[in-house]
């Protein structure tokens, strides 16, 4: 079923040069070998979301709905077929998969809700006071338009939901732009299939071609040229701290800078209170093992750093990490270069002198086994390089001294995804004076809970300070990640005959703020 080709406005488009797609768990080339795009395939997808971009921006927001549904009807359509595909390429497993097929259909879906609803026009009306002494105060309405064609680096951990109609793709669409997908070289396969979804989606809902283009490859130079691309007006990506730093730079030294959204690094500290974990030290060990070597641990979410008072609860807990390791199976990873990254990024942490806990089984050279070490506040304190992510399945537990080290360790940290606090009521008062600090530092705090698993909804925040992500103001998951790819414009005195009819006087259909008061009515 598979062409290998990369697909340009609504037409496959064949190269001279290939890149074959990988099987994550035995290492062989799978067929179809994948066309390579070039540069002027690169311009071409450009230039047609550049053509497209004003008639898809100006399509009633009711049709703009339509075409998201459609595209999640389509993926769902491709059934197991999109599954084994994607299972061959990533390694992960059958019901993961399914899973994530699940939350993003369900995304474009929740999207599609969003552009009706209309909110995200940020719509403000301020009359006019002709009469108004010294001097008369204009009509000013505003509302935030699409910023234009947007570039989307697939991710190589979520090749459905963060890929080719991942979470980027369809926050860039329910704005209104266009957009030009760099699909992961891990994936290619999986991402032509979706790319035919899109492409059928794209027809029945009669939207401009350019709409929508994949370009595929395996040279940095590839995304390169899209992200220094005139046409192209923002950038979304989730991958390395590297990738991201490198794409920002691009974008910043363009003749007209454009905005990454990068999403690149976090170790999502969690802190156990010492009443909670005198509590819980068995069950808290469980949980912990369980959320760190989920998918080979090869989440954005994962709990890279735990901190906890030294205690002879703490000593349990840390026994029972032991232990609850031994039963966790090594899982093939999603790429050799990542397996052997976090095989690096091991050593690097017992060179830092740190404790074995414990590991998992032993698997193949593609699995990551899981690891689990300890070192004192002190230790953490002193090797800044502890702090740094080492995606896969591996964690570092940090005992210290007391809350204050705590604290201290927290203060000294980089910007994450996810701060959590395992608590009870007994640990409110510590937990009080940590939460000021943990709010300037991550995206999502979470009570009593683990960070992996991001709720795809409108309260969410997947985002976070530096390196977390390139914008701390933004997030790449839920409905509010629409407003990376709008700008407000402000129109004053203009004419109702040329006015934008959301910003007529008036019944409006959404909330309005109206002379400084929310409401519907104008
Ligand atoms: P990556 O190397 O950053 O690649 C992501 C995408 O960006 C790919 O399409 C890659 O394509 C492109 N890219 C990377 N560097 C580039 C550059 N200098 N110029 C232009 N394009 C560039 O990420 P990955 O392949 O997914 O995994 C590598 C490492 O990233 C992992 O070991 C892990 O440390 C980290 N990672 C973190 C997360 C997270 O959520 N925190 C998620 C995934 C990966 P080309 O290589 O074809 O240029």
């Amino acid at each position: 079923m598979l062409t290998g080709k990369n697909m340009i406005a609504g037409v496959w488009r064949a190269a001279t040069e290939h890149f074959s797609a990988v099987d994550a768990a035995s290492g062989a080339a799978l067929e179809p070998a994948f066309a390579h795009a070039t540069a002027q395939d690169v311009a071409d997808a450009c230039a047609a979301a550049a053509a497209a971009q004003p008639a898809y921006a100006a399509l009633p927001l009711s049709r703009r709905a339509a075409f998201l549904r459609l595209v999640a009807d389509k993926i769902d359509a491709l059934g197991d077929t999109l599954t084994q595909r994607a299972m061959q390429e990533s390694g992960l497993p059958e019901a993961r998969l399914n899973g994530e097929r699940g939350r993003t259909v369900g995304q474009l879906r929740l999207f599609a809700d969003e552009v009706e609803n209309g909110g995200w026009q940020g719509l403000r009306i301020d009359h006019a006071q002709p009469d108004r002494a010294p001097l008369p105060k204009p009509d000013l309405r505003m509302r935030n338009i699409p910023l234009g064609p947007v570039a989307v680096f697939g991710a190589s951990n979520f090749p459905l939901a963060f890929s080719v109609a991942g979470g980027d793709t369809a926050s860039a669409w329910a704005a209104g732009c266009c957009v030009v997908v760099k699909g992961h070289p891990a994936h290619p396969g999986t991402s032509e299939l979706v790319a035919g979804a899109i492409l059928e989606a794209i027809r029945e809902a009669e939207m401009p071609e350019g709409v929508f283009s994949l370009v595929n490859g395996t040279a940095n130079a590839l995304g390169e040229a899209l992200v220094k691309d005139p046409r192209i007006a923002a950038v979304g990506f989730t991958g390395s701290r590297a990738g991201g730093l490198a794409l920002m730079g691009h974008a910043a030294a363009r003749p007209v800078p454009i905005p990454v959204y990068a999403e690149m690094s976090s170790v999502n500290p969690v802190v156990l209170m010492p009443h909670r974990l005198a509590e819980a030290a068995e069950s808290l060990a469980a949980a912990y093992v369980g959320s760190l070597s989920l998918g080979a641990g090869q989440f954005c979410t994962n709990p890279g750093i735990l901190l906890a008072v030294e205690s002879e609860a703490t000593t349990r807990f840390i026994g029972s990490v032991a232990e609850a390791l031994e039963g966790i199976p090594a899982q093939t990873m999603l790429t050799a270069g990542i397996q052997s990254a976090y095989t690096k990024g091991i050593a690097a942490i017992v060179e830092q002198g740190a404790t074995m806990v414990g590991t998992g089984a032993e698997g193949s050279a593609a699995c990551g086994r899981a690891h689990v070490f300890t070192v004192s506040g002190a230790s953490f304190r002193a090797n800044p390089a502890l702090g740094h992510e080492v995606f896969g399945p591996s964690s570092i537990i940090v005992t210290c001294a007391d809350i204050g080290e705590v604290a201290a360790i927290l203060e000294g940290m980089e910007g994450q995804l996810t701060a959590t606090l395992h608590m009870e009521q007994a640990d409110f008062d510590a937990a009080r004076t940590l939460l000021p600090i943990i709010e300037n530092r991550a995206g999502r705090i979470i009570a009593n809970a683990w960070p992996t698993g991001v709720e795809v909804t409108h309260a969410m925040v997947h985002g976070g300070p530096f390196p977390a992500t390139s914008d701390g103001r933004s997030t790449s998951v839920g409905t509010l990640a629409i407003a990376r790819f709008l700008r407000p414009v402000s129109y004053q005195d203009l004419p109702a005959a040329l006015l934008p009819k959301a910003l007529l006087d008036g019944p409006g259909a959404v909330l309005r703020r109206i002379d400084g008061r929310y409401q519907v009515q104008g």
